[in-house]
């Protein structure tokens, strides 16, 4: 097939997992390496207790089998593949026409688990594409134990640079998103151009980013937009407004100020532009900053690589230290290490980003060094909530103020229309939603995939122009 082709392993009708596969001749680009959020075996963040995970070494052969992830074998790890026979896989997928192509390369939006956790399965001849800040996320991923890695040789992608592969270009766009280094894409085959915005949001720090894609997409013209729809609703008119970045620290700010015993600060390492803003606050409030041992490998190791959104950041000249009960097992640790009994003489002065579940700490912390003021908790966007049954009985045995302060990684239904209708593609496909139907913008026509269809763009062009606009 001369003609891009777009197939669609994931994302459709689903929250997270997008895996589609754009090819065009003999070369082909599949973006984005994750699974969808309500699949049988979505990884365990290590965050989280999560009892069903999959099988420590057989992983890669039950997200195979289950069909959570593309049927293309070469894009996986034979080593760990294990024999697999390749038929009962396509036979998962109802055996359906999959498009060859001699080769695949890999683009990775960015590092939340839906969009990466395929990853360290990876094939060590696939080439993989990701922009600098999420390579620098995940070595520290990697280094902190919160993922594997990986085999495949990774080509870092300058943000606007333009990669030629023969068949088409791709050009690398930093959106803004709770993932340090996320970006979309802009795909050019000279006959079509098909826009992927990633996961974003336009109430994040950097709304002049969407608003740069948006330009970008105006100039080309876009033919295909796919974006995501995350925070659509069966009555997207009802969502209720997020708050922004802005509002999010300030907030922090004012709670961090008035506190009287220690901070606890729950938050995700993959968001290291927020991790880098709370420890400016947390130090202009004259608190030192304290750290689990996997959250303290994650900064330390992603700052050395080096994340150009925090170039001359304050927080980077933070010292940090570590509280002992989080090491675990002799592993060297990158910073100074402080005893729990040390921090408890002086709760006032210290923040300490904390990490899920290690709440039997809060037992020692609070009643160790005597009564000095009330300690808060704070819960700022992350996968165990304020409400968790465990934590709020830990917060109210020791009569810990909880906190919830979120603003989301994605866009409001009113964001999202806007940034369609501006680009004006031809035609709109959204992936990564439970409720794709709900997305509207006026004049631009949509396209519903099915998951393993494969359809050429110029076909997703006449449909769309040719269905009725609802
Ligand atoms: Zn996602
Ligand atoms: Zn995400």
């Amino acid at each position: 097939m001369l003609e891009g082709q777009l197939t669609f392993f994931g994302g459709v009708g689903k929250s997270g997992g997008v895996q589609v596969l754009y090819g065009k001749g003999k070369q082909a680009l599949l973006f984005d390496f994750g699974v969808e959020h309500s699949c049988l075996l979505f990884p365990t963040q290590v965050t989280l207790y999560e009892p069903v995970n999959a099988t420590p070494g057989r992983e890669l052969r039950q997200f195979l089998l289950g069909g959570m992830t593309a049927p293309l074998m070469e894009l996986y790890d034979p080593e760990q593949m294990q024999g697999i026979d390749p038929a009962v896989v396509r036979r998962v997928w109802g055996g359906l026409q999959i498009p060859e192509y001699e080769q695949i390369r890999l683009y990775v939006g960015h590092m939340h688990t839906d969009h990466m956790a395929l990853l360290p399965y990876a094939h060590p001849d696939l080439p993989v594409y990701m922009s600098h800040d999420s390579h620098s996320l995940y070595r520290g991923m990697v280094a902190g134990g919160h993922s594997l890695d990986t085999k495949a040789g990774i080509t870092v992608c300058d943000d606007l640079g333009i990669i030629d592969f023969g068949e088409f270009t791709m050009q690398v766009i930093e959106m803004d998103h709770n993932a340090t280094g996320v970006s979309g894409i802009i795909i050019d085959d000279g006959t079509y151009r098909i826009a992927y915005t990633g996961d974003w949001r336009r109430h994040g720090k950097h709304p002049d980013r969407i608003e740069r894609f948006i330009e970008l997409c105006r100039s080309k013209p876009i033919d295909v937009l796919i974006t995501e729809g995350t925070r659509l609703t069966a009555d997207p008119s009802t969502v209720a407004h997020q708050m922004t970045e802005e509002e999010v620290l300030s907030s922090c700010s004012e709670l961090i100020g008035r506190a009287e015993g220690l901070v606890y600060l729950q938050m995700s390492p993959r968001d290291l532009e927020r991790m880098a803003d709370m420890i400016s606050i947390a130090t202009r409030h004259g608190r030192n900053i304290l750290m689990e041992a996997s959250l303290a490998a994650i900064w330390h190791t992603a700052t050395r690589e080096g994340l150009r959104i925090l170039e001359g950041h304050p927080a980077l000249e933070v010292p940090v230290q570590i509280v002992d009960a989080t090491v675990t097992g002799g592993n060297a640790v990158p910073y100074d290490i402080i005893t729990v009994d040390e921090v408890a003489k002086r709760k006032n002065e210290y923040l300490y980003f904390y990490k899920f579940p290690d709440l039997a700490h809060i037992i020692e912390l609070e009643t160790l060094g005597g009564l000095q003021g009330r300690s808060i908790f704070i819960q700022s966007d992350y996968s165990v909530k304020i409400d968790n049954a465990s934590v709020a009985k830990f917060l109210k045995a020791y009569g810990i103020a909880g906190h919830s302060l979120s603003s989301g990684g994605h866009a409001h239904p009113e964001a999202l229309t806007g940034l369609v209708e501006r680009i004006a593609p031809k035609a709109v496909i959204t992936l990564h939603s439970r409720y794709p139907e709900s997305q509207t913008a006026r004049g631009v026509k949509p396209y519903y995939p099915v998951k393993g269809e494969t359809v050429s763009v110029s076909s997703i062009l006449n449909r769309a122009a040719s269905s009725v606009q609802g």
